[in-house]
């Protein structure tokens, strides 16, 4: 059995029986009637022929089905994973050493079930991630709301702004959970066009200024002005740089500053947000575009931090065939990167005279 394991093919494997079953035939024939291969001119000895034959074919049906219920073993395995998995247990895996077409089915399925399980696991786990996400501003703004009922809190300016503080955080977690969905489905079009960098990146900058006064971190932009355009979404592109630069102003510390930097490439452009923070720990670096995923989970969400804020650049960077990236030392800070076409030269017009 193992030798024909190393056989490739089912049409090598029933050749190779078929051919050992004639050839057991052929021995029996020979060994029962004694006399070599003159038999066949014997007619006296027809029964005896017969015998041989019916016990050869005995031999290679019995060894044929040996044969077909191992090489088919894998595939009854297959069918019972698949009803389990009908049922939610993506666990199941063949185990098969043929290197036929059906070894070669056992390792592809083998494949889909642990790939099935690893977005099971995904899946578990984003539920619970989002179920918690929006718990934490639910509660809180339930225990206020009871508060007030029983009298125990005051509905002051004070009160009044937690909750509202609460309630937009949920809404923006609303908001960019469905942006994610939709930018991961694949579902939002890419309204792509020339962008002009260095305009773009000193509105963001601005903004941000609006957006976080008083965090004492100073915002330098060092995006030279003939930087080449990139092909891209305005919109998207603005979503990503202020997702970056507010991560950079939040994580900041006072007296800190944040750099906006770009370089051309062959045929791209780099963006470069650096930040001279506290840094992102090696173990850590490889996994904040995760959603969800946060290095201090309270402090970002004191922060109004969502977790998702990564994710979503990197969907968006990802959807303009672009890539984006971290580097970063503990303790010296932290510069996110990404990259993007650059757009081609505007053709030019002519002129006939
Ligand atoms: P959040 O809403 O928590 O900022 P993000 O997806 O934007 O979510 O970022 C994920 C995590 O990555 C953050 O919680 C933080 O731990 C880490 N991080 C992001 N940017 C920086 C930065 N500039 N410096 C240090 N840590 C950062």
């Amino acid at each position: 059995m193992t030798l024909l394991h190393r056989l490739p093919t089912i049409r090598s494997k029933l050749g190779s029986v078929i051919v050992f079953a004639v050839g057991m035939t052929i021995l029996l024939v020979y060994l029962i009637l004694g006399v070599g291969f003159q038999v066949f001119t014997i007619r006296e000895r027809l029964w005896e022929l017969v015998l041989a034959g019916v016990i050869g074919a005995a031999i290679a049906l019995v060894i044929a089905r040996w044969v077909a219920r191992g090489m088919t073993q894998p595939l009854r395995d297959m069918a019972q994973a698949a009803h389990r998995m009908e049922t939610g247990d993506y666990s199941q895996r063949v185990t098969t050493q043929s290197r036929d077409e059906v070894g070669q089915l056992a390792v592809a399925f083998n494949r889909m079930s642990s790939e099935l399980e690893s977005l099971e696991r995904l899946r578990r786990e984003l539920i619970a991630n989002v179920s918690h996400e929006l718990k934490t501003p639910i509660s809180a703004l339930r225990a206020h709301l009871e508060n007030l009922l029983d009298g125990v809190e005051r509905p002051d300016p004070e009160t009044l702004q937690i909750m509202l503080a609460q309630s937009e955080r949920l809404g923006r977690l609303v908001d960019q959970l469905l942006d994610l969905s939709q930018l991961e489905s694949g579902d939002v079009p890419l309204e792509r066009g020339r962008v002009e960098l260095a305009p773009l990146v000193a509105e963001v900058l601005s903004e941000i200024e609006v957006a976080r006064p008083d965090r004492g971190v100073r915002l330098a932009d060092a995006v030279p002005e003939d930087i080449p355009p990139v092909f891209a979404d305005r919109e998207r592109v603005h979503q990503v740089l202020f997702n970056l630069l507010d991560n950079a102003v939040r994580f900041t510390p006072a007296g800190g500053r944040v750099t906006v930097s770009a370089s051309r490439h062959d045929g791209s452009v780099d963006v470069a947000v650096a930040d001279t923070g506290p840094g992102i720990s090696a173990e850590d670096l490889s996994r904040v575009f995760e959603r969800f995923y946060r290095v201090d989970r309270s402090r970002s969400r004191d922060d109004g931090g969502t977790g998702i804020g990564l994710a979503i650049a990197r969907s968006v960077v990802e959807a303009h065939g672009g890539r984006i990236w971290v580097e970063s030392e503990p303790g010296r800070g932290s510069t996110f990167t990404f990259e993007l076409p650059a757009a081609a030269p505007p053709t030019e017009t002519r002129r006939h005279e």
